[in-house]
């Protein structure tokens, strides 16, 4: 077929646009997604590459799920809080607040008097039910929010004490020294990497002193001849103390040694403790505040908490996650080996009868993104040749796999029980992908 017959055999874009199947899709997506997808169709056609009659169908094929470009994946990699793949997955309750929040809705309005009325007070309210040491909180966009109006509102012109072991990076380049000091406050180190001391901190205290601030390490551990001062000894100095878990976990929790924790820390008498909403809290991603009242009132009276403060989205998801049942973070950091090694020769089974070579493996999982850095999680995983990692992120639904010694593991921690006949779905199309694996 010569260019010019196979140009007039591409359907004209207002036919294709007029099939029933792809005006639903102009109402789920829009016009400029789905005429994008026409006229890649098209494009198709005119180079031979399908049929003219095909046209619809591979239009229908390519449409994105939603009109947004982020694309859900299995975590198989087991790390439960993976920084790239959006850290802690909501609970079933986060979403469902979203959806019921996303219209109009009454954050700031007072339905009994009809006047205004505090913002986003359910999930503060839900906060200090769980922290019951906490006089007061308020929540930002996140934890580098949350020490930046803290160091702000409490700090700006004058000194903060923070020790050269807690001077950290978080990741992606964000050090928390370089945002201190981003905001007019003046960082004065105490003690040395290794060591420091409750002297150091005495010694150091003067007119300028405005906090002592105690930053959680969370993604490193140092061993050896060490000494760092707790936040009870920081308490009695007279000065300020505001303490940064990180982590955001709220209470103290048994499976995770060694993890400060926000009710523990207020208790031991810190004046105010930040934390993240996301990480082990498992909720979306903000930065919760929490302390004295007085602290908190200052915070809350900074023009810079209004650049800062979080959308209803995130008030709603924050509050299930608060109230609700235990969320998928949590659910992964307590998976049962057992359970875990069961799912996976199950897999394995049914994979080796797709002609896959699948092995039960066992795999130790992480917590990831920046917490409890040390802390092994025994589990199992369905072991692959190498070359299905690539392959999988290919496939619908992706999946992102953890390669290690040569090997592809499906590390089933973070995968949803619900999800498995979906994994094996992928790795079979990944397979036919595989080179040499049919
Ligand atoms: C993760 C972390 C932060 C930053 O929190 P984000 O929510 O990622 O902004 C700050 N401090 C510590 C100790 C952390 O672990």
């Amino acid at each position: 077929m010569s260019g010019r017959d196979s140009e007039r055999a591409v359907p004209r874009a207002d036919t294709v646009l007029s099939d029933a199947r792809v005006q639903a899709a102009v109402g789920r997506l829009g016009d400029r997604i789905v005429k994008g997808a026409v006229h890649a169709a098209q494009a198709r056609v005119h180079n031979g590459e399908i049929a003219a009659g095909g046209v619809v169908d591979e239009v229908l094929r390519t449409l994105p799920a939603t009109a947004a470009s982020l694309r859900p994946v299995l975590n198989a990699t087991g790390v439960v809080l993976h920084t790239n793949l959006g850290r802690a997955p909501l609970s079933a309750a986060a979403l469902e607040a979203i959806a019921a929040s996303a219209g109009y809705v009454d954050v700031e309005y007072d339905l009994a008097t009809g006047r205004r009325a505090a913002r986003g007070r359910g999930a503060v309210v839900a906060l200090l039910d769980a922290v019951p040491s906490a006089e007061d909180a308020i929540v930002v966009n996140n934890g580098a929010a949350a020490l930046a109006l803290v160091a702000t509102a409490l700090a700006s012109g004058r000194e903060i004490l923070i020790s050269r072991g807690e001077l950290v990076e978080i990741g992606d380049g964000f050090r928390i020294p370089e945002l201190l000091e981003a905001t007019g406050a003046q960082l004065r180190e105490i003690g040395t990497t290794n060591r420091t001391r409750r002297d150091d901190y005495a010694t150091a205290i003067g007119e300028r002193t405005a906090i002592i601030l105690k930053v959680h390490p969370s993604n490193f551990a140092i061993r050896g001849f060490t000494a760092s001062v707790p936040v009870r000894s920081l308490a009695e100095l007279g000065v300020p103390v505001v303490a940064d878990v990180g982590s955001g976990l709220l209470s103290a929790d048994p499976g995770l040694p060694g993890e400060p924790d926000v009710e523990s820390w207020l208790r031991e008498g810190a004046h105010v403790v930040t934390s993240s909403g996301d990480k082990l809290l498992g909720g979306p991603q903000a930065g919760l505040i929490f302390g004295r009242a007085e602290f908190i009132a200052r915070l809350r009276r900074h023009p810079l908490y209004r650049a800062l403060r979080v959308d209803k989205l995130t008030l709603a998801a924050l509050e299930a996650t608060v109230r609700g049942p235990a969320p998928p973070v949590r659910r992964a950091l307590a998976a049962d080996p057992a359970e875990l090694r069961r799912r996976a020769a199950v897999l394995s089974d049914e994979l080796r009868g797709y002609g896959v070579s699948a092995q039960v493996v066992p795999s130790d999982g992480l917590v990831g993104g920046g917490g409890a850095p040390e802390l092994r999680l025994p589990g199992w995983a369905v072991a692959l040749p190498m070359g299905y990692a690539a392959a999988l992120r290919s496939v619908e639904p992706p999946v992102a796999a953890r390669v290690e010694d040569a090997r592809c593991l499906l590390d089933l921690r973070c995968v949803p029980a619900a999800d498995d006949a979906s994994l094996v779905a992928a790795v079979v199309a990944a397979h036919s992908l595989v080179p040499g694996s049919c």
